[in-house]
């Protein structure tokens, strides 16, 4: 068996998160999704909420020495010890690098990438129709421009590093849930991740 230390990493609106949460629920892991951290703290008021709320809406991105204080003292609470998902960190080069600066100080690199790939116009679609069942804030126009093209321009690159290491799982992201859900399962359990939910 292998341990499950994953990423999640596709566009706006591929259903990343609600995979994510689903997949690390059957593993037994805790999902660690950075934009749910934000939005809870934009949400309960906190300094962190105040600092953030702003770059959130408009769809830029959090400083990468913020975002990776979050992510560590996360990850290094006990439950996530066995494993975890991350799903939204790393989104650029420079937060990869600190990523790996940690986990190799763990000896515990990640043992999955999983791309979810979906067509612009489709995740479009999606999250026009999330905008409106939603709310969320940042699901204007304006912000899904700026964040897809950062996802092309600094996101993408970061697979080619993890292709590099062989661990990136591509996975068509168009389907039901069950059927994508279906097709990341097998995908991990061919890599020896797997739990008796799975
Ligand atoms: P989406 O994938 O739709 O952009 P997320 O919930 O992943 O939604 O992220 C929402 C926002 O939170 C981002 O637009 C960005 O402002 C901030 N954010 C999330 N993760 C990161 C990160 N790794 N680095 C910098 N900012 C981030």
């Amino acid at each position: 068996m292998t341990a499950a230390r994953l990423l999640i990493i596709g566009p706006q609106g591929s259903g990343k998160g609600t995979q994510g949460v689903r997949v690390a629920e059957a593993l037994g892991i805790p999902a660690v999704s950075t934009g749910d951290v934000f939005r809870a703290n934009v949400k309960d008021g906190t300094e962190l909420g105040l600092k953030v709320k702003a770059i959130i809406d408009a769809g830029d991105l959090v400083p990468d020495e913020l975002t990776g204080e979050i992510v560590r003292d996360r990850l290094a609470q006990p439950d996530a010890a066995a494993g975890f998902l991350l799903d939204g960190y790393p989104r650029n080069l420079g937060q990869v690098g600190d990523l790996d600066a940690f986990l190799d100080a763990r000896d515990e690199p990640l043992t999955a990438v999983i791309e979810l790939v979906v067509p612009r116009e489709e995740s479009i679609q999606r999250l026009s129709l999330r905008a409106t069942e939603q709310g969320r804030a940042d699901d204007n126009e304006e912000s899904i421009a700026k964040r897809l093209a950062i996802y092309e321009s600094e996101t993408a690159p970061i697979l080619d590093v993890y292709r590099q290491r062989g661990i990136v799982d591509q996975i068509d992201g168009v389907g039901t849930l069950d059927e994508v859900y279906a097709r990341i399962t097998a995908a991990l359990t061919e890599r020896g991740i797997t739990a008796a939910a799975l």
